[in-house]
């Protein structure tokens, strides 16, 4: 692209979208597609890929395409290219067949500058026969990774778009995603056959996030903690898995003064939008939600993002952690994780009606976080390096500013694991820790494992020590929870070395959270 080709990407930043320079490599990438190059953008959420075809498009003669998936947000993405003076539309099934044909017969007068469509009418016969009268800028194909079968957003309709290539070789095309590893950004290139363009990888490091993860107490009252001991007054995501315990995290947050506000699916649609504009335009407000809950959303000055339950993989902890400090000041993402965020999400896998290989690569991404969430080192080296990138120790993280003390734990895995072994792998946690513990409860002396050899071994730990060592085990997978039997422990093959003393074991030691509940849990 010429210099005066740059300057007119310049102006239109500065004039129609109001900001004063270009992020990192955006002004790059806006080059190679504005002269007529196809690129891979490969861009953490937040980090600014939506000028990367928006601006071309209005360098470029013609509309611009943008094939995007995400229907709900279309609306959306107009509004906001409208108020900004730019001409927009958007073709989906939510439109009727005169809304559609006015918009269609706009763009042959060109009278517009960028076309939203959902890729499953793009592929349609009708649809590539307009676009072939219709003078094209370029195509815009966000979320790339949906073409992707090894991914779990995969949608048939995208692997037709390498279409676009053939009928439109002229056309420059960018495809978009914020998820990809060096196997899903393989699969991209050659199915949207790009393999010769130009490939932009920024960095996933979001510098201004704290990351720090505690060990599952009472959920509730250290997200109290939290929020009153660090983040008082400013806006936040709370995170929960189920409708039911948004709700009640809702009413104890309001119990205790914080202004927190539900959302999630099963409410109806008008509070759902109230709760979410207020949450965007009041100062201060805690939004508790589900996962279907910040698509989309952008607010800049979200000060943390909170997990009271596990989210199901890096990509899923990395996206909804991202939400917070878009504004580049300090913000926190903070979690509480238990052994039972563990059972529920296998459980969550093990229930749905995924094939056995996807629920193969749930189980791998649960696992990948479960590893993340033990690291005996800095919590950004470990983020990063899932999503390929390597880093030095961050400073800033809880494992780089209280380093948890790593000790040999082989004496107590043995026990843990003999334990498990010698009540014949049919309890759960609470019994197999009972007996280790030498607690003669009623359970324990009705099945006699009070005269296990292994009843007591573990008598000098508290239950918050050995739950500990349990979710390791589990973390590490020695140790695997059988749903299907009342969530009884089982050994798997990776214990027998621990057990004949051929492996050492190295386990984070157990530590006291640090502040004391300010008030008694509720009965
Ligand atoms: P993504 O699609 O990668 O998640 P967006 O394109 O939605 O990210 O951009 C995220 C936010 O960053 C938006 O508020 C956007 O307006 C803002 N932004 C993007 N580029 C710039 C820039 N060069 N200067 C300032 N803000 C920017
Ligand atoms: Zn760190």
């Amino acid at each position: 692209m010429n210099r005066a080709c740059r300057q007119k990407a310049l102006e239109i930043l500065q004039s129609v979208f109001g900001y004063s320079s270009f992020r990192d490599q955006q002004e790059e990438i806006i080059a190679e597609i504005a002269s007529g190059h196809d690129a891979l953008v490969l861009m953490p959420t937040g980090g600014g890929k939506s000028l990367c075809y928006q601006i071309p498009a209005l360098v470029r003669d013609g509309v611009g395409i943008v094939i995007s998936p995400l229907i709900a947000l279309m609306q959306d993405q107009v509004d906001a290219l409208e108020t900004a003076g730019v001409r927009a539309a958007y073709l989906n099934s939510t439109l009727s067949y005169e809304e559609a044909s006015r918009i269609e017969r706009a763009v042959l007068k060109n009278e517009l500058d960028l076309v939203y469509i959902a890729p499953e009418r793009l592929v349609t016969e009708r649809c590539l026969n307009w676009l072939s009268k219709t003078k094209i800028a370029l195509f815009a194909i966000d979320e790339a990774h949906c073409v992707s079968q090894w991914g779990h957003d995969f949608r048939p309709e995208y692997i037709q778009l390498s279409i676009l290539h053939e009928y439109f070789p002229a056309v420059p095309r960018i495809a978009l995603t914020a998820t990809a590893d060096a196997h899903t950004r393989a699969e991209i290139l050659s199915r949207l056959k790009l393999e010769n363009s130009r490939q932009f990888i920024s960095s996933f490091d979001r510098p201004n996030i704290r990351y720090c993860i505690v060990e599952k107490e009472n959920g509730r009252h250290q997200l109290l903690d939290f929020i009153q001991s660090e983040h008082p007054g400013d806006a936040g995501i709370v995170y929960c898995l189920s409708r039911k315990k948004v709700d009640e995290m809702v009413a104890f947050l309001l119990e205790h003064h914080i202004n927190a506000l539900p959302y999630h699916a099963g409410m109806d649609t008008q509070t759902r939008s109230v709760n979410q504009s207020r949450f965007l335009r009041e100062e201060g407000i805690v939004m508790v939600a589900t996962i279907a809950f910040g698509m989309g959303i952008d607010k800049p000055d979200v000060r943390f993002v909170a997990h009271l339950d596990l989210p199901k993989s890096m990509e899923g902890y990395y996206q909804e952690t991202g939400r917070a400090g878009r504004d580049g000041n300090p913000a926190t993402a903070w979690m509480s994780y238990g052994l039972q965020d563990v059972v529920q999400q296998r459980r969550m896998i093990d229930e749905s009606d995924a094939d056995p290989e996807h629920r193969r690569i749930q189980i791998g991404k649960l696992d990948a976080l479960l590893g993340f969430c033990e690291t005996l080192t800095c919590r950004r080296v470990r983020l990063l390096e899932y999503f390929g990138e390597s880093a030095a120790p961050c400073g800033n993280c809880d494992t780089c500013l209280t380093p948890p003390v790593a000790k040999d734990g082989t004496k107590d895995m043995q026990k843990l694991l003999s334990t498990i072994y010698r009540v014949g792998q049919r309890f759960g946690a609470l019994h197999v820790i009972d007996v280790l513990r030498g607690i003669s409860s009623e359970r324990v002396l009705q099945w006699r494992h009070n005269q296990l050899s292994t009843f007591g071994i573990g008598a000098g730990q508290s239950v918050a020590e050995w739950r500990s060592v349990l979710r390791q085990a589990v973390a590490a997978q020695y140790v695997w929870v059988d749903m299907d039997e009342y969530n009884a422990l089982k050994l798997s093959e990776l214990a027998r070395p621990i057990l004949k003393g051929e492996k050492k074991v190295l386990l984070r030691q157990y530590q006291k959270p640090e502040k004391k509940r300010k008030e008694k849990a509720q009965p």
